[in-house]
């Protein structure tokens, strides 16, 4: 027999302001604060879109321990095409900075006359792995 008496748990969103059942709500990984699926679905996408592969943190403004959904995470709230935009966003995002910072080197070393021999040290170190 189902208790039917027993009021279910639920959750207070922040993003619809409203108090929800909890089994329709998702927690982060990064920082615990809880929301309802549906929102975070909603938030995540347009996040993807509107980003342009910065960081997803927490729809919370005034959570701190903002460390940013990982990409499996993300991937949780959205479709499989945006995960794989998002991704390519976050690493083409990268690839500029990095892109830049090459520019920036060059650039100095031939006006101090430098030795290649540093920026080659230096792409051989980088996070890309190149
Ligand atoms: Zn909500
Ligand atoms: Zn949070």
């Amino acid at each position: 027999m189902a208790d039917s008496t027993s009021t279910p748990l639920t959750v207070f969103c922040k993003l619809c302001l409203s108090h929800n059942e909890e089994r329709d709500t998702s927690a982060l990984h990064a920082c615990g604060c809880v929301f309802c699926t549906q929102c975070l679905q909603h938030y995540v996408s347009l996040a993807v879109r509107e980003g342009g592969g910065a960081l997803i943190t927490c729809p919370d403004l005034a959570c701190r321990g903002a460390e940013g959904l990982s990409d499996s995470e993300v991937a949780c709230f959205v479709s499989e095409g945006q995960a794989e935009l998002y991704k390519r966003l976050k690493f083409e995002r990268g690839t500029v900075w990095w892109l830049m910072l090459v520019q920036v080197i060059v650039g100095h070393l031939r006006s101090t006359g430098g030795h290649l021999g540093a920026l080659m040290m230096i792409i051989m170190n980088s996070p890309q792995g190149w």
